[in-house]
């Protein structure tokens, strides 16, 4: 389920909510009850698995670092 962010006037916080698609549209209500919130356009994770492949941090050695250049 996409999750998206939305930011609350009267708090003038942000929060996030998870909800299907066909009520990103609808109006969410903060953690504190305010309705007056807008939807902000965030990096939203469609498709379930939001693990993308990530270079191994540290060592700087790219692919031939790991031998794997032959
Ligand atoms: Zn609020």
């Amino acid at each position: 389920m996409p999750r998206y962010e939305y930011r609350c006037r009267p708090c003038g916080s942000t929060f996030e909510l998870n909800r299907p698609m066909a009520e990103s549209s609808a109006p969410a209500v903060c953690p504190e009850g305010h309705e007056d919130t807008v939807k902000l356009l965030s990096a939203v994770a469609v498709g379930g698995s939001a693990s993308a492949p990530a270079p191994a941090p540290g060592g700087g050695g790219g692919c031939c670092g790991g031998g794997c250049c032959g």
